[in-house]
């Protein structure tokens, strides 16, 4: 069997860490023929629910589980990753204003940053799942200064799943068929879930669904409304969708996206489509080789363009309001 990699994820005694850790335990991030030990990391006051996790971990007995370090020293929890899913933040709660849980984050991430640019591999392939996602990876990239921007991502791989899944409900198609949505910009109320270029049985999706006036309203609004939608009917946030869709995010970067299939990614713009430059935005990959590109030459309509447009400026919005808390 191949060496272990070192896979961290932090805010592991949480939702989402709880049903990501079995997911990647059991090869669904790297692979199933390659072991992991995991790094689980949280913070003080969650330390003896993350023993929890730790003892349930070793109870499951994962033949690809090589090992469990479980910690809240963030140097100790980036010794060494290979792989980091970094799902720990400070929630939203009520009554807050979103300065301040911007402020809570951006602080979180910066402190990481430096755990990153200490102890990480250069590379190290990390993916930021924590709220405001994309901004929070901008801030660790502008903090690691050392680790190359391409190996800082942001997830809307959640949401790219989820537009897939409305396509495959609506046209009774299995979801494995339906290819090539893409998510535009910013894991907000802004992502612009664009079916133009996705496929249903390999034909157009706008010829099978045949009814623009959903794809354009309803479909929009039900894929960036999800969420909310998910803690209506749970009483909980997403967690197990999350934790899936993070996996899918890592394999399809490590493995490879198959030939003819592109991804949704948060990644470091280089101005592509028109979408602002050096702040973190999803776009269409392709993976190959460990290495992600963005897909060229796609057709932007008038309108998709006016949609791309309004999801950039909130990122421009948000860089802008994580320096400001960054010089507080
Ligand atoms: P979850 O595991 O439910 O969520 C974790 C993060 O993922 C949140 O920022 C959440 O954002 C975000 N997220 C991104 N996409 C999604 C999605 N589609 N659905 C749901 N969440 C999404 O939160 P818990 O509170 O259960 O766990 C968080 C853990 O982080 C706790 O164990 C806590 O101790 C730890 N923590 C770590 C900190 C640190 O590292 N310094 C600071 C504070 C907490 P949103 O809030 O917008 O739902």
């Amino acid at each position: 069997a191949p060496e272990p990699k070192r896979v961290l994820i932090t805010g592991a005694a949480g939702q989402i860490g709880y049903a990501l850790a079995p997911l990647v335990a059991r090869g669904a991030a790297l692979g199933p023929d390659q072991p992991v030990i995991l790094h689980l990391l949280d913070i003080e006051p969650a330390k003896q629910a993350l023993e929890g996790v730790r003892m349930e971990l070793v109870d499951s007995a994962y033949p690809l589980l090589a090992g469990v370090v479980a910690t809240t020293d963030v140097n100790e929890a980036f010794n060494g990753i290979d792989v980091a899913i970094l799902v720990g933040g400070f929630p939203r709660k009520a009554g807050m204003e979103r300065k301040d849980v911007m402020s809570k984050n951006v602080s979180i991430y910066k402190a990481q940053a430096a755990a990153l640019e200490k102890h990480g591999s250069k590379n190290a392939k990390i993916l930021v799942v924590a709220n405001p996602a994309n901004t929070n990876a901008l801030i660790l990239k502008e903090n690691a200064p050392s680790i190359p921007a391409e190996n800082i991502t942001a997830m809307t791989r959640l949401d790219h799943n989820r537009a897939l899944g409305q396509l495959s409900e609506r046209t009774g198609t299995h979801v494995g068929k339906v290819r090539n949505a893409i998510i535009w910009g910013n894991h907000s109320s802004t992502q612009y879930p664009d079916v133009n270029h996705a496929t249903v049985d390999g034909k157009p999706a706008r010829e099978v669904v045949k009814d623009d006036a959903y794809l354009d309203g309803e479909f929009i609004t039900t894929v960036q409304q999800r969420g909310a939608a998910i803690i209506k009917a749970r009483g909980l946030s997403s967690a197990l969708s999350a934790a899936s869709s993070a996996c899918d995010h890592i394999r399809d970067w490590v493995l490879g996206t198959p030939e003819g299939t592109f991804v949704s990614m948060g990644v470091l713009s280089d101005g592509s489509y028109g979408a602002p430059k050096d702040v973190i935005f999803s776009f269409p990959v392709t993976t190959k080789d460990g290495k992600w590109s963005i897909v060229q030459g796609l057709d932007i309509d008038e309108r998709s363009a006016q949609l791309l447009k309004t999801t950039g400026d909130e990122l421009v919005e948000e860089k802008a309001l994580a320096q400001e808390c960054l010089a507080d």
